[in-house]
């Protein structure tokens, strides 16, 4: 068995099911798995998991405590009870090792997080998960969706709910200020009623400004699932 991020061999004694089964190689070695930083729960906000200073922490009345993006969001969005979540931090070790998987397009890494990934369904035991999708600009360029490929090599079930209606050249290239202003760029692709009262756990590779969650759980919330929750890899 080797490493999928650094492909050296792991030596382990393999379990009779790893044998019998041939897993693809949907492992870590111990010294690539300590490049990662686990999100810790201590002094973040409560909506988006964002590391605040003390001086920055706002609670509001609900007891909670919001940093000022959320404040901003909940402004935007007042119905909409936000809370994302994500394994880890987007470090210069998580960086390389997306512009690996998804700038370069090495699929082979899509198993890199597949631990982490197998956890979600016991994390969000009622939950549909949706991936946010790519446009087919992208998809073409990139030969997969990064989010549900990472999924798929898991083995955990998902359902792409959304899809884009238009292309936008790559978020990094925009300002901050530009890609708040960006127009809703989701709509639903399947029937309404297949969401409707459902639990949806909108799925994405990184947390940036928070607009593309926003977006898609805007568009998802007019066919009135019961709950929207957001997750990502890295924030
Ligand atoms: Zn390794
Ligand atoms: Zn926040």
């Amino acid at each position: 068995m080797k490493c999928c991020y650094c492909q050296k061999p792991i030596i382990k004694n393999l379990t009779i099911k790893e044998l019998v089964q041939q897993k693809k190689s949907v492992e870590l070695c111990w010294e690539c798995a300590k490049l990662f930083t686990p999100l810790s729960i201590e002094n973040r906000c409560d909506g988006c998991q964002k590391s605040l200073l003390k001086s920055e922490s706002k609670s509001t009345h609900s007891q909670k405590t919001f940093c000022t993006d959320c404040l901003y969001w909940q402004e935007r969005y007042p119905t909409y009870d936000f809370c994302h979540q994500s394994f880890f931090k987007y470090d210069e070790a998580m960086q390389t090792w997306f512009q690996q998987y998804k700038f370069i397009g090495d699929i082979r890494l899509a198993g890199t997080f597949a631990k982490q990934w197998q956890s979600l369904p016991k994390r969000f035991p009622d939950y549909r998960f949706c991936p946010i999708p790519l446009s087919n600009e992208r998809l073409a360029q990139r030969g997969f969706n990064q989010v549900s490929q990472m999924l798929k090599v898991s083995g955990v079930t998902f359902q792409l709910l959304l899809k884009r209606v238009k292309h936008h050249s790559a978020q990094a290239q925009h300002s901050r200020a530009k890609r708040l202003a960006m127009p809703q760029p989701f709509a639903l692709c399947v029937d309404p009623e297949q969401i409707k009262q459902c639990k949806i756990l909108l799925i994405d590779d990184v947390y940036t400004t928070g607009q593309t969650l926003f977006h898609a759980a805007s568009c998802l919330a007019e066919h009135q699932p019961t709950k929207i929750r957001t997750f990502s890899l890295a924030r």
